[in-house]
Parts: structure tokens; sequence; C-alpha cells
């Protein structure tokens, strides 16, 4: 079996994977803010994470899995200036900021269901922590890290020679530039570790402290919390990559400056998902998320089929052309699967599971792991051993193949199938043949709209 190697963002290097303690990996990976759904630009972190944690059991280890739910301490702007998000959420929606959390948070775990992402062993609540953290905060105190301004407790940037590290930050560039966000901060990097709540405002989330009654920062969960359920220092760290500047350089700095040790072995960032090259945001409110997919007709597989096709580490665009895309590659997949009938009692054959294994041991190169596996439904082998090997590949894949009958199969794929062709007719100039695919698509209910984003199909209204 070859040897599965990953990127650290922390050492900018790819290195070889080995647990620091022998068979178990922990990993943690940070979890949603629950104030909103996730958008499906969140979700391709989470698919990432379940790729690599399903690479992790391939590979025979047991993986411990923590992620944690934010639903306290997330402010709107990470200089720690703002509201926090959850006191936000309950403003625009009327319903406290508990109410909001538990309804996005079951909202999250049905998301994770759809795009049959695996449950984490642990979850953990930022609000069901606050002890924890607290005494977390103490040791940093102890520690001569921090002071206190009129609002909170902050973390003092600049008592840490190894601040920022992560990130490769520049930090004078940033004193320059935050100056305006500053406020009592003595540097631009300092970041609150305990915010009091406003004297002239009760809030809905806020307990009481050595310091006074208030709520923890944002970072001091993710410490605190991988601390309690893995260890001071554990194998694999992961999120988005948004969070290596300030997100996950804070966690490294409240770890090591109480524990006077590393956080993680490994850190792992997946990259955004981008909708016509802008980022995608909860902020804005505006978004896509698996129900409004689900709403056009998709099957939410499609939508992790989609993300396979790139590399972690890049950047992916998304449009409807591409999911389209990945709705007749899933299609076409999952009909060569089904065809091969019972795999009996064959063993899945060696050289695949091999090259297949060699590609998920790059570095989580789905991409190519894709590719062998179409390479697979070319082959001749048996179809028993091409079964046999397939649900193997889907340990990683998570497609769920051996589940799949076609009568379930939505009237989506076949329409997908045939925008794909008319595209193709497109780019080669076979104007008659596009109008064909075009009429064969209105046929059978489906409006066709060509837009600088791509082509998107809809039920026609009334078909
Ligand atoms: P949040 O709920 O905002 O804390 O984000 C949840 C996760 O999604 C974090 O790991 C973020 O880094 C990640 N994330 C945020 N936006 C995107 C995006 N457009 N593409 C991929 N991941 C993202
Ligand atoms: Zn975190």
């Amino acid at each position: 079996m070859s040897e599965l190697f990953l990127y650290d963002t922390y050492t900018r290097s790819l290195r070889k994977f080995e647990p620091l303690s022998s068979g178990e990996v922990g990993l943690y990976t940070c979890g949603p803010t629950v104030y909103d759904y996730a958008h499906i630009g969140n979700l391709r972190t989470y698919l990432f994470e379940d790729i690599l944690r399903r690479t992790l059991a391939f590979n025979g280890y047991t993986v411990r899995h923590v992620m944690n739910i934010t639903d306290v301490g997330h402010l709107t702007s990470d200089a720690d200036v703002g509201e926090d998000k959850m006191e936000k959420g309950s403003r625009r929606t009327g319903k406290t900021a508990w109410e909001i959390a538990a309804f996005y948070t079951e909202a999250f775990h049905c998301d994770l269901a759809r795009l049959n992402i695996l449950e984490p062993d642990v979850w953990c609540r930022a609000t069901d922590h606050i002890a924890e953290q607290i005494g977390e905060i103490r040791c940093i105190e102890a520690a001569g890290f921090t002071y206190q301004t009129s609002d909170g407790i902050y973390f003092d940037t600049a008592k840490l020679p190894s601040y920022g590290y992560i990130g490769r930050l520049d930090i004078t560039g940033l004193e320059a530039g935050r100056r305006v966000e500053m406020g009592e901060k003595r540097h631009a990097t300092d970041f609150a570790l305990w915010k009091f709540s406003p004297p002239d405002q009760k809030r809905q989330m806020e307990w009481d402290s050595p310091w006074g009654i208030g709520f923890p920062g944002w970072h001091i969960e993710c410490s605190a919390m991988s601390a309690k359920y893995l260890s001071v220092y554990f194998d694999i760290h992961c999120g988005g990559e948004d969070h290596i500047a300030v997100h996950h350089a804070n966690e490294i700095a409240q770890t090591e400056a109480c524990h006077g040790t590393r956080l993680a072995n490994f850190w792992m960032h997946g990259y955004f998902l981008q909708l016509d090259e802008a980022k995608m945001s909860k902020s804005t409110g505006e978004f896509l998320r698996i129900q409004s997919l689900l709403d056009r007709g998709y099957d939410p597989l499609a939508y992790r089929m989609f993300c396979l096709s790139a590399h972690y580490r890049t950047k992916l665009n998304f449009n409807w052309e591409s999911l389209d895309g990945a709705v007749s590659a899933l299609h076409r997949l999952r009909l060569a699967v089904y065809g091969w009938g019972d795999p009996g009692t064959a063993l899945p054959d060696k050289p695949y599971l091999e090259k297949f294994t060699e590609a998920v041991n790059d570095d989580l190169n789905m991409p190519r792991a894709l590719a062998t596996t179409w390479d697979l439904v070319k082959s001749d082998l048996p179809d028993p051993v091409r079964k046999a090997t397939v649900l193997a590949f889907d340990r990683v894949l998570g497609l769920k193949l051996a589940e799949w009958v076609p009568q379930e199969e939505p009237v989506r794929a076949e329409i997908a199938e045939l925008v794909e062709q008319r595209r193709q007719a497109r780019a080669e100039k076979r104007w008659q043949d596009a109008d064909v695919f075009r009429e064969r698509i209105a046929a059978a209910g489906y409006e066709i709209k060509d837009t600088p984003q791509g082509t998107q199909i809809a039920r026609r209204t009334g078909a």
C-alpha cells in the first residue's frame, strides 16, 4: 500500500502522514457558525474534510473526528468589533439566539446527510463549553499573554515571537493597514479572548467570568474543545483557507501560550468555491445552499461529484453547466455500476486498487482517483470484479454507488446529458444539432437559458 502524503499549510509542504500515536488519528475540523444556513461553498470545505477522513480510514486508521458548532462569539468583523453573528441573526429573524442556533444546527446536520458526509464522532457546541474556555483563558493569563481593555480581555500577540507563522503574516504591514479598527488594542493582530457584555445592553448569550459578565471570543472555543476531546497536541486540524491568517493563527497562539506545545501536527485547508469568480459569503445573505439545488431538481450527490472533480487546493468556480456535467457523469457511473450486478465473492482488482490508493494518498488527488474510476469502467475486467473494486473506491468517493437503482433517478440526469450534448454541438458550431437538442429538452418539459454564467435549465411552468 502506498504511503499517505498530505499538504501541511504550516510548513507549506507535502509531508508523509504518520499518526502521533499508532493506529488512531485525532482530527479537528472547524464547524459552522449557526446563524444561517450553510452555503454550498461552506459545504465544499466539509466535503474535503470528509474525503480526508474517509482516506484516513481507507488507510486503516481509526479516526476520532471532532467538530465544533460556533453558536456564540463569532463577530461580524474579524477585528473583534461589530456584532455577534448570533445576536444579529436573532434581530433579523425575531427568534432568540438560542432558537436560531438550534434551527441552523439541525439544518446543517441535514445538509451533511444529503451529501453523504460522515458525522463526526464528537459534536461540541461553544455554549456548552464556557467553563473550559474560561479555564483556557485563565491559563493564558497566568502565562502572561493577556491584557484588559474597556471591552474585554485580549491576547498580546507581540509577546509570542512565533505569532502568525502559519499565515506568514507581514505584521508591520498589518499594523499600518488596520489602525482604524484597533480601538484600545495594542497591536493590530491582538484578539479578544473574552468580551464584556455592553454595559447598556442585555445580551441573550452571556456568562459570568473572573473578568466580568460577557462571552468568549471566537478562537478560544477551538483551542479549548480540541484539547478536551482530542489532546492539546493532535494529528490534523482543518478548515477553509480563510481561516489560515486569523482564526488558525489565533488558535495556535492560544495553545502555544497556555500549553507550550504546538496545536496540531498537520494543518490542512480547503480552497474556496467561487460563484462567477466572486467570493461566496454567508454574511451577504445571498448564496446557494443544498436546498437551492434540490429546488431545481438536482440530486445533492451530483454536487459531491462536482466537488470531487477539482483538487481541494484549487479554487473551484460554480456554475450550472458544470453541475450538469457532474449530473451526467454521476448518472453514467451509476448506470455502469448498477449494470455490473452483484459482486458475489469477487475481490477488488489489486492493480486498480493500488492506482486508486496512490491517487487519494497523493494529497487527496480526487480528479486522478475519478480518472482511475473511469478507467475501471472502460476496462474489460469481469463485472463482479469491477463491482467489488468500485465499491471499495466508494468508501472514499462516498457516492452511495451500492444503493442506486435506475428507477429512482430523476429525469434530470437525462436532461443534463442532452444539455451536455447541446453544449458540445455548440462548441463545434454544429448549430442545427444544437437546435435539435434544445427541442428535445423542451419536449421533456424543460426550458433552457444561456446566461453569462453558463446554461441553466428549469422546469417549464405548467409543464
Ligand atoms: P462559517 O460557518 O462561516 O464559520 O464557515 C464554515 C466553513 O466554511 C469554514 O471552514 C470556512 O473556512 C468555510 N468557507 C467559507 N466560505 C467558503 C467558500 N466560499 N468555499 C469554501 N469554504 C468556505
Ligand atoms: Zn476553529
